[in-house]
């Protein structure tokens, strides 16, 4: 592990240069390194701000105080082949023209770069919503958040009016994407047990989920929506929906229609956009601020550029929409930018990137799920189950990856 960066480095001209190690960079430094056993003068760098990789898609189980944020952050030193550099550094810009990496610990060059920096809360610029909600985007945000609604029960214990109690105990949610309905499924059924231990009636805790649309998990089939609402439902989680939020006030979320919907904590869920970082620099962006890229995944005008994971504005040719954030198209552009920079490497054709969907599986609450999957809905245990194993198999791939080349597909 680094975290300097040599001046001749800073000039190599052979080298790949993988910005950010969340899901789509890691596994374009996972496959690669398998791959470059015939190339020893390339040299392939990962920088990130962290030393460790974060899983994020298991946040809100810390959010909901039944997983430890160090649980879900893996220290890179565990996954990365040795022909990694790693470079721990903050990225704080792009010197296109000179092709160098800009960073804390000085310019890294690059031949050929890889940005996967994934996203941040979008706030919609919905006024106080910044400052006065708690975010869900990495395992410090999570921890933070179980800390508050603990606090916001235990404040309310020590209350005396019922009514009083009520408003502090209440989380409200907003957002009704995967997130925030994972989020809320876990502190509904985690609440009451806080509650007990602090001597407070269990069904004091509320949870609210507040979502701008007709329904919570947009775009998902109605069956699907259907199960997860009755799920919610059945742990108490209170759903809005139509309510959009006009701003975030000292005293709760004032909605569109003009209601204030109070509460002891706030946790906005409600959409990503792209890192400022990228929208200062010169890399064509679209929706969100995405960056645009041609059906290799290298940025239009740029082709020394590959871009990956949640930054990358890809559209699937069969619905005609830009993939969502996910960590599942992470992961399958990873595979795909890996095999392109070995292409170019082995002075093959590039690859043209496909998105093989592998359904859609949501927990609700720390014991069941929901789940679409060929067409099939489920919704219960057996949705759950499948949501550990995803988790398990991801955590095993991560750790066991390593100078691992798959079988080409
Ligand atoms: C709470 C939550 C739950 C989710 N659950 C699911 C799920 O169940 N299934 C699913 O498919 N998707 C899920 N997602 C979406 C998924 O997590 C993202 O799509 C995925 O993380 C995107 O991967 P990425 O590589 O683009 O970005 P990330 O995984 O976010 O990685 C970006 C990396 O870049 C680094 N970085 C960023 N900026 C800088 C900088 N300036 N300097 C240095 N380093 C930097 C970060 O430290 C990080 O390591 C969830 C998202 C959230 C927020």
């Amino acid at each position: 592990m680094e975290n300097a960066v040599h001046a001749s480095t800073a000039r190599s001209s052979g080298q790949i240069v993988l910005a950010g190690a969340g899901y789509a960079g890691l596994h374009v430094a996972l496959r690669l390194s398998a791959k470059l056993s015939n190339h020893p003068a390339v040299e392939l760098t990962l920088v990130d701000r962290h030393d460790y990789h974060q899983v994020i898609t298991e946040l809100p189980r810390v959010a909901g105080g039944t997983r430890a944020a160090d649980a879900v952050r893996i220290p890179l030193k565990d996954m990365l082949a040795e022909r990694v550099r790693f470079v721990q550094t903050e990225i704080n810009g792009f010197d296109l023209a000179d092709r160098r990496l800009l960073t804390e610990a000085g310019p890294i060059g690059y031949a050929r770069l890889v940005v996967a920096l994934g996203s941040r809360p979008n706030d919609f610029a919905i006024p106080g919503l910044a400052q006065r909600t708690l975010s869900l985007y990495s395992a410090s945000d999570a921890e933070r958040a179980w800390e508050a609604a603990s606090q916001a029960v235990s404040a309310a214990a020590a209350a005396d009016e019922p009514e009083r109690q009520r408003r502090l105990a209440t989380v409200v949610v907003g957002g009704g994407g995967a997130t925030g309905v994972e989020l809320a499924g876990e502190l509904a059924e985690m609440l009451p047990k806080v509650a007990s231990r602090h001597g407070l009636a269990p069904d004091r805790p509320a949870v609210l989920l507040v979502e701008a649309g007709p329904t919570i998990l947009a775009g998902s089939s109605p069956q699907l929506i259907g199960k997860a609402t009755r799920i919610l439902s059945d742990l108490g989680v209170q759903v809005r929906t139509n309510a959009a939020i006009a701003a975030a006030t000292k005293e709760g979320f004032r909605l569109k229609d003009g209601q204030l919907v109070e509460g002891g904590v706030f946790v906005w869920a409600g959409g990503v956009k792209a890192p400022g970082l990228v929208a200062d620099s010169a890399l064509p962006t679209g929706h969100n601020g995405r960056v645009k890229v041609d059906r290799y995944l290298r940025v239009l005008d740029h082709p020394e550029i590959y871009v990956a994971g949640d930054l990358a504005s890809v559209t699937d040719p069969r619905t005609g929409h830009v993939l969502p954030p996910l960590a599942q198209v992470a992961l399958e552009e990873g595979e795909t930018v890996a095999r392109n920079l070995d292409a170019e490497l082995e002075d093959r054709p590039l690859e043209a990137f496909t998105f093989h969907d592998k359904g859609f599986v949501v927990s609700v609450g720390p014991r069941r799920g929901v789940a679409d999957i060929a067409g099939f809905t489920s919704g219960g245990r057996m949705a759950h189950l499948l949501k550990d194993a995803i988790e398990w198999e991801y955590r095993q791939s991560v750790t066991h990856l390593r100078g691992w080349d798959p079988v080409a597909r």
